[in-house]
């Protein structure tokens, strides 16, 4: 998980997903005080994380043969919450303050 660099408090899970969502919101170190923005690699990051899922759902289903609403939903949101889970440790932040 993301550290702040001067104070080496971790942030959380929650504190990442939800600056990404509200479309790339400066995120607070909430131990110093620290600001930090996304870099243009978190932008490409997470419009991956936004895609792959469904395009994996999608070639699963496909080859499989499998109802298509119901499995294809499931899916989506099982590897959305999967792959975002995963890529979180590779987001860059830039301190800006
Ligand atoms: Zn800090």
């Amino acid at each position: 998980m993301k550290k702040c660099a001067s104070c080496n408090n971790q942030f959380s899970i929650k504190q990442l997903l939800r600056s990404a969502w509200l479309g790339y919101e400066k995120i607070n170190c909430q131990h110093c005080e620290a600001i930090y923005e996304h870099s243009f690699f978190n932008r490409v990051l997470v419009s991956l994380i936004s895609i792959m899922p469904i395009v994996i759902a999608f070639i699963i289903v496909e080859y499989y043969d499998l109802n298509y609403s119901i499995s294809f939903m499931l899916l989506s949101v099982a590897l959305f919450i999967l792959i975002a889970l995963i890529s979180m440790r590779y987001l860059k932040f830039r301190r800006v303050d």
